[in-house]
């Protein structure tokens, strides 16, 4: 007996996960949409291009996706080519794994000022994500101001930081390398409004950005605290204090000739951006933790600089039909409604790391296999009639792997890819 019709919204970690953990328990057909023509969400336009390790854990999801019960329908855009009320008629179960897309933004005077990107578009831009090919941001300018001391801040400092020998055997589009390589960036500002024991980024991350060969990590370690006060479990504790560690190392590094430096602040909040037209100059307020909450001290810090890039973290973009409140839909425990779930960061936010993602697909599978016995709805077959009927132009897997060895035969050694920077480009070479 067929198990309920599924499809999932979304082709990132999230939902393959979820794909792959129905698959193991109930005999249902999963499709998988996404709205761009390829598959994998942040692991292709998210994960920093040098860190090309983390990205073949796609291996593990083509494995997913060419199991007989899964289909994947790219180049379809819910809410625009079929709205989620279509897939609920048509689907047993219709799960969202739609992520977290868009930027955080800081609630200051003068963001709307050029020259200040989000992490999103930025980290998109030097990754080809096909949304932000043409973001051109304006980098030539001697300093750039990163405000987050989490991961993706981290990410972007490296990025802007690398030479071109240090990122052959990456992914980054060319446009990107030349932009970077060409620019007059000679001090990044990372900045956090919390301090290093609060700060976000993990140990391996944070160690990387000594080995730069050309920046130089920058930190006042009489301003590093000796102890770690707060309310921490034995397992963080040791976390904080290798990062405690790392950073006081980084003023052991002795190459002064390196040509960028990349400068470490702790406990500054932005509070205004000035320029006229475009950014010139970023104003902080130096705060103190009191109870764990920030307290500002009423001294203000200029810091200079032609571009700010905020890496403060991601909301989901909404969808007619979706209830989203602080950052993530409304649900509980991953279901929405009778038959509707997500999972991912829609669901609990732009945390964790990749892995998070498989207790979720797990959940919702548990739910839904105590939910549903049986397929009663067409699922597939009705997919396929609405893309005939609305005449979308759609990709599917194998389509995918025609594009992905195009890529990697475009590719010049030691890179690994050479993206294709167009949706036209793609449909032309899946013969679409
Ligand atoms: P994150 O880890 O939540 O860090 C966000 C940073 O922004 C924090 O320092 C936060 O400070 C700061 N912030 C938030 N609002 C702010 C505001 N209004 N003004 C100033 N600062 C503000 O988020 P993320 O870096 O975007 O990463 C998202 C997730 O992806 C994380 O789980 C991360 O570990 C993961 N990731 C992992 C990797 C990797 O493993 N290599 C790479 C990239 C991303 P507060 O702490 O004060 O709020």
């Amino acid at each position: 007996m067929k198990g309920p019709s599924v499809v999932i919204i979304g082709s990132g970690p999230s939902g393959f996960y979820t794909a792959e953990s129905i698959c193991k328990k109930i005999n249902s057909d999963i499709d998988i949409i996404d709205r761009l023509p390829t598959p994998f969400g942040l692991i292709r336009g998210g994960v920093a291009p040098d860190h090309q390790t983390t990205k073949k854990i796609t291996v593990t999801y083509t494995k997913t996706a060419k199991k007989d019960q899964i289909h994947f329908f790219g180049n379809i855009e819910i809410g625009k080519d079929i709205s989620i009320e279509e897939l609920r008629k048509m689907y047993d179960v219709v799960i969202l794994a739609t992520g977290s897309e868009l930027d955080n933004k800081l609630e200051i005077k003068g963001t709307d000022l050029k020259g200040i990107h989000g992490s999103a578009e930025f980290v998109g831009w030097y990754n080809g994500h096909l949304d932000y090919v043409n973001l051109n941001p304006d980098l030539n300018t001697e300093n750039v101001v990163v405000i987050g001391i989490g991961n993706v801040a981290i990410d972007i400092v490296r990025v802007l930081s690398k030479t071109p020998e240090e990122m052959a055997e990456s992914d980054i589009p060319e446009y990107a390398l030349n932009t970077i390589n060409q620019s007059s960036i000679k001090n990044i500002y990372i900045v956090g409004r919390r301090g290093p024991i609060e700060a976000k980024f993990t140990n391996v991350e944070l160690r990387e950005l000594g080995n730069l060969k050309n920046c130089k990590p920058i930190i006042k370690t009489e301003n590093l605290p000796d102890k770690i006060v707060g309310n921490f479990s034995d397992r963080d504790k040791r976390l904080i204090k290798k990062n405690l560690e790392t950073l006081r190392n980084f003023s052991l590094i002795k190459e002064n000739n390196r040509e960028k430096k990349l400068n470490f602040i702790f406990f500054h909040k932005p509070v205004e951006i000035i320029g006229n037209n475009r950014v010139k100059s970023i104003k902080f307020e130096k705060v103190k933790l009191k109870d764990s909450q920030l307290e500002g001290t009423g001294e203000i810090v200029t810091i200079d600089c032609g571009l700010v890039i905020t890496a403060i973290g991601y909301q989901p973009k909404n969808i007619s039909g979706l209830e989203i409140s602080n950052g993530i839909v409304k649900n509980t425990n991953g279901k929405i409604d009778t038959g509707f779930y997500a999972v991912g960061w829609i669901r609990r936010g732009p945390t964790g790391v990749i892995g998070t993602n498989k207790a979720d697909g797990e959940s919702v599978t548990e739910l839904i296999s105590k939910e549903f016995n049986n397929q009663t709805k067409n699922g597939r077959n009705s997919l396929i009639k609405i893309i005939k009927s609305k005449n979308l132009k759609v990709t599917s897997f194998e389509d995918w792997e025609k594009i992905d060895s195009y890529e990697k035969k475009k590719a010049k050694e030691p890179a690994p890819r050479k993206k294709i920077l167009s949706i036209k480009e793609m449909l032309n070479i899946c013969k679409i």
